[in-house]
């Protein structure tokens, strides 16, 4: 229902978590946070429940890391549960990925994968695509990161507002939108990640709102590309300057 991302200078779990709790309008029955922790593992905490549940139980990861994602789930597909909740990881542990909307073909791909050796720890259709990610990433490691997220999303129908973060590919976090909003704010040496403005508004004020069927690559290093997910041309970001003011 909700997602924030955040890579920068700053702390990535106050950013994720307080990003989180502006969100908390939308609704939603469950929260999670992954960031990339001091051995570049991943370290996803996540619970039923409100935001201050989370926080209460994932502390251990303020002042850690610098980049790093959340979400708010309303659930559509499984219970809400700890479990289910997002981020969902993949089964090698190294591909976490936060998702609003549904997947409409999950099943198919499911049985598909468990026929490939995977298992599955959700009932979710969301843990099914970061799964497919890992098939993609093993299959054919030459796609990289964006090629396996880009090769997964033309596999799936539904609709979808995806972050992905990668442990082999520190700093950067891969967003993708068909059907769920998302944006990117752009900030000085620092990039956000939300559904909507207004977790990032009070430390940027130019956008960048994704546009349908397409996809982006975000890190400190390369910056943000955004290109199409069907045929991965290239396309030139429509920066926006937000108006939104918060005292008002
Ligand atoms: N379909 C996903 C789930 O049930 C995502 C729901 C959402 O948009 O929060 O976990």
């Amino acid at each position: 229902c909700g997602i924030v991302g955040y890579t920068g200078f700053r702390d990535a779990y106050d950013i994720v978590i307080s990003g989180l709790r502006r969100l908390e309008y939308r609704g939603y029955d469950s929260a999670g946070i992954v960031i990339d922790n001091k051995n570049n593992k991943l370290e996803v905490k996540k619970t039923k429940g409100k935001v201050d549940d989370l926080a209460e139980i994932s502390e251990g990861l303020q002042g850690v890391a610098h980049v790093g994602m959340g979400h708010t789930r309303w659930a559509t597909h499984g219970v809400p549960s700890d479990r289910n909740s997002h981020p969902h990881l993949s089964n090698n542990g190294k591909i976490a990925l936060i998702h609003n909307g549904i997947i409409e073909n999950y099943d198919t791909i499911k049985t598909m994968l468990i026929e490939n050796g995977f298992e599955f720890h959700s009932e979710t259709d969301t843990e099914v695509l970061v799964n497919l990610i890992q098939y993609f990433t093993d299959k054919s490691p030459e796609l990289g990161f964006a090629g396996a997220v880009r090769a997964s999303l033309n596999e799936v129908y539904g609709a979808y507002a995806i972050t992905v973060m990668h442990e082999d590919f520190p700093g950067e976090l891969i967003v993708a939108r068909l059907g769920s909003p998302l944006a990117i704010g752009l900030g000085d040496k620092e990039f956000f990640i939300a559904s909507d403005a207004s977790p990032f508004v009070e430390f940027t004020k130019e956008a960048v709102y994704l546009e349908e069927g397409h996809m982006a690559t975000i890190s400190l290093e390369n910056g943000v590309n955004i290109f199409t997910i069907k045929d991965n041309e290239k396309v030139e970001p429509a920066i926006q300057e937000l108006r939104l003011n918060l005292e008002q």
